[in-house]
């Protein structure tokens, strides 16, 4: 009777050891499924497979701030140290620096739309002791009307305006980052600025959404930086809301730059 326990018990060790040393080898990378983590507090990521088993999708989908935001408590500063970074150990390759963006801001409506995202880009390039992580000379394209084709893969980064509204509505945008699993390269970034009815664009207006503070926070996304949603980060660029006439993204707090020296310090 007790061998016959002890026995069992060997089996059941043995089996267990077999089955984890098989989770081990056959499936390095883990299922897809585990990057899912779509919380409450996280409505900000879907993610999904590629066409190409190596490649995964990620896309960081920014929202208005929730009316139960931003009244009262304690004021914070952009001194805020805080920064995520959405996979450790992924970034652009070396040799792929400066990034490129295209882009077609025909469905913005504003004139000069392309001189704020420049500015963007340029923000996030002044980050001391870093490498020179976007070229700042965009280039215009036209890009078809049809939002779902400005999200596909296409080994092009572009900056465009179309109606999210069938895919993620009431989003202000959407940056759409395409990462390779085996070499934990980014290889792509696309981001979409939502110009559905509700959703107006400005400079410097208090009644549409500023273009240099969104675009700015999407390309933290491109460098690979996750949404803080704590309130203390909420002066920080990557602090996952933003509102109309906001403008404090424009420029990055410590926690945005102690994120890109982590990732492109040099
Ligand atoms: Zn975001």
């Amino acid at each position: 009777m007790k061998m016959y326990f002890l026995y069992s018990i060997a089996t059941v060790l043995l089996v267990a050891l077999v089955w984890m040393g098989c989770g081990e080898t056959l499936d390095p990378v883990g299922p897809a499924q585990s990057l899912n983590v779509s919380a409450s507090k996280k409505p900000a990521i879907d993610v999904a497979r590629g066409a190409d088993p190596e490649l995964e999708v990620v896309v960081f989908v920014h929202y208005p701030a929730p009316a139960s935001q931003g009244l009262g408590g304690p004021s914070f500063t952009d001194e805020a140290k805080h920064f995520k970074v959405f996979r450790n150990g992924y970034r652009w390759l070396d040799t792929d620096l400066p990034v490129e963006f295209n882009i077609d801001a025909s469905g913005s409506g504003v004139p000069g739309a392309e001189i704020e995202a420049a500015k963007s880009l340029a923000t996030w390039n002044a980050v001391p002791n870093t490498e020179i992580i976007f070229d700042e000379t965009l280039e215009s394209v036209s890009s078809p009307i049809d939002i779902e084709s400005k999200l596909i893969w296409d080994e092009e980064n572009t900056i465009s305006w179309g109606d999210l509204t069938s895919l993620f509505p009431r989003a202000i945008s959407v940056n759409r980052v395409v990462f390779n699993t085996f070499n934990w390269i980014i290889v792509e970034s696309d981001i979409v600025l939502n110009n559905a009815e509700d959703f107006t664009w400005g400079i410097g207006s208090s009644t549409d959404y500023d273009i240099q503070n969104i675009i700015t926070h999407e390309l933290g996304h491109s460098l690979f930086l996750d949404d803080l949603y704590g309130r203390s980060s909420s002066e920080l660029t990557m602090y996952g809301y933003s509102d109309i006439g906001e403008d404090k993204k424009q420029s990055l707090g410590l926690g945005d730059k102690l994120g890109a020296q982590k990732l492109y310090g040099n």
